[in-house]
């Protein structure tokens, strides 16, 4: 039977990008700045763990940014895989026509393309707001994967909380998941992309749950939630394939110059050094029972059906923008 594995994945959403979910429209962020901060920290966490990550990228921020687009490409030089998280992150994906949905994967991966040489093969939607269509216009442009089903008990609550704090109407709402989803790696069926179907070029990469009340399985759910909850819920997980999701953000506090608005973001007051302690002892933790790799490779190993007879078991999932 092959080990368990899991994969890291960190969005790179700019503080910009998470102020829209917010609700906060058109306040600056020194994006060079951020990213240095910020990327700098991930990468040598990463290889202070000796494990590669995923990173999810919007493209506009790559050109926006020099310094975002130099460390994604020193990322992918140290092996990380670089997968597409639109070119302009419209949390309203769901909405848009097939064209627009497939000018914002394309443009994405040609900025991918042109920083590192290599085509994306996975991709998230902004808000995690996938459809069937959005599904067959990723497998047409040729991606391998997609990672965006998920759902936890607290979607509603987060939900509520975002109106509440921002007074504001929010950028977009969580897609369409539902309790039911897949705990593991599927092939999504064509017309009800939730569930499972028949072998198709494209594979779902869901995030993870609780069994446990379905609570939520993320790094910004464990940071709220602190050490005990978190130790807790990494020993119960025990899905064939795990994913640990981070956001670029929790390499940050308020203190590195972000914008105050940014304190409704969950966590973004804690201490940074308090948040990399976390997800360090998170990620090994994770570590002792899962063989970490990228979800390309996860993807590779999952249709190639290399993994072995590993049963369906536990799991969890989850989290924001
Ligand atoms: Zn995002």
């Amino acid at each position: 039977m092959a080990p368990r594995s899991a994969s890291i994945h960190i969005d790179i959403d700019s503080p910009e990008t998470l102020l829209r979910f917010w609700g906060f429209h058109g306040i600056g962020v020194d994006l060079d700045r951020f990213y240095e901060l910020a990327m700098s920290r991930a990468l040598s966490l990463l290889r202070q763990c000796g494990v590669q990550a995923t990173f999810f990228c919007v493209g506009a921020e790559l050109e926006r940014s020099s310094v975002a687009a130099a460390m994604i490409q020193q990322a992918s030089r140290e092996g990380h895989e670089i997968a597409n998280h639109t070119y302009s992150h419209p949390f309203a994906l769901s909405t848009l026509s097939a064209d627009d949905v497939r000018a914002e994967v394309a443009a994405c991966s040609a900025v991918i393309r042109r920083l590192t040489g290599t085509s994306p093969v996975g991709f998230r939607a902004p808000g995690y707001q996938v459809t069937a269509r959005v599904l067959q216009v990723l497998e047409d442009l040729g991606m391998e994967y997609d990672s965006s089903a998920f759902w936890s008990v607290l979607h509603p609550a987060m939900r509520l909380y975002r109106r509440f704090l921002s007074g504001r109407p929010a950028a977009g709402e969580f897609g369409e998941a539902s309790s039911g989803l897949p705990r593991d790696i599927y092939y999504p069926e064509r017309e009800d992309w939730t569930r499972e179907g028949e072998p198709r070029p494209l594979v779902e990469v869901p995030l993870p749950r609780t069994r446990l009340f379905g609570l939520p399985f993320y790094s910004n759910f464990h940071l709220a939630t602190g050490g005990l909850y978190r130790a807790l819920s990494v020993a119960l997980m025990s899905q064939p394939h795990l994913v640990y999701l981070v956001h670029l953000v929790e390499f940050t506090d308020l203190s590195d110059g972000l914008p105050t608005q940014l304190g409704v973001h969950p966590n973004a007051r804690t201490e940074t050094a308090v948040k990399l302690h976390a997800l360090r002892s998170t990620i090994l933790s994770i570590m002792t029972r899962y063989r970490i790799v990228t979800s390309a490779q996860a993807v590779r190993d999952f249709k190639a059906g290399s993994r072995g007879s590993v049963p369906h078991a536990v799991a969890v999932v989850n989290a924001n923008g």
